[in-house]
């Protein structure tokens, strides 16, 4: 467990990782720790997440806590001023699913001095940085970068493989495959693998 002190201070932290590294579960356990700290806190996740619960953020191991989905940074942006402006720690859950906005929004919070924690997969399923959060890594103070185990092999696992009717995705699939059985499973660096 991580111990921040704040002594005013405002900054960005990043939990980062491939699907199944435990990011959600790590953004849920400090936002509850801040919470026993009795600090106020706040969680917004994006509305396409509806895997367990709409109005809870949620982990692959059944942890909650209390969310408002939210669609994009502008909607995110202004029920924080309405009614959670005083709240001194912000989680964000899938911050790589938000418009390009988010990372402004992340460092005014911070800028602010507030504590923002945010989570997001880091690569997209071909291995390559995924939207702004190359940009947000390099920006924030602290960065977690967790891993999961490799489906094929139990190494450590970095990289979401996107697969389609059970096989490696192209490149150039299409993000929507009508009729098509499409899955993730993390793997290791060596186990990657984009269909030619
Ligand atoms: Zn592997």
């Amino acid at each position: 467990m991580k111990v921040f002190v704040t002594a005013g201070m405002g900054w960005v932290e990043v939990v980062t990782g491939s699907m199944f590294s435990g990011k959600s579960s790590e953004l849920i356990n400090r936002l509850k720790m801040a919470k026993y700290a009795k600090q106020s806190v706040v969680a917004f996740k994006h509305s396409s997440d509806t895997r367990y619960h709409e109005n809870k953020l949620a982990s692959h191991d059944k942890m909650f806590i209390e969310a408002i989905p939210v669609t994009t940074v502008e909607d995110m942006e202004k029920i924080f001023f309405e009614k959670y402006s005083d709240s001194q720690v912000i989680g964000i859950d899938e911050i790589q699913f938000f418009n390009s906005g988010a990372i402004e929004f992340c460092e005014k919070l911070a800028d602010m001095g507030k504590r923002v924690i945010v989570a997001g997969l880091d690569k997209d399923f071909k291995g390559e940085p995924f939207g702004d959060m190359g940009e947000l890594l390099a920006r924030a103070e602290y960065v977690d970068k967790l891993q999961a185990i490799c489906a094929v092999c139990g190494n450590p696992a970095t990289v979401s493989q996107r697969l389609i009717n059970g096989e490696p995705a192209r490149a150039d699939d299409p993000i929507v495959l009508v009729g098509a059985t499409e899955s993730y499973e993390p793997r290791c660096r060596r186990c990657h693998e984009i269909k030619k």
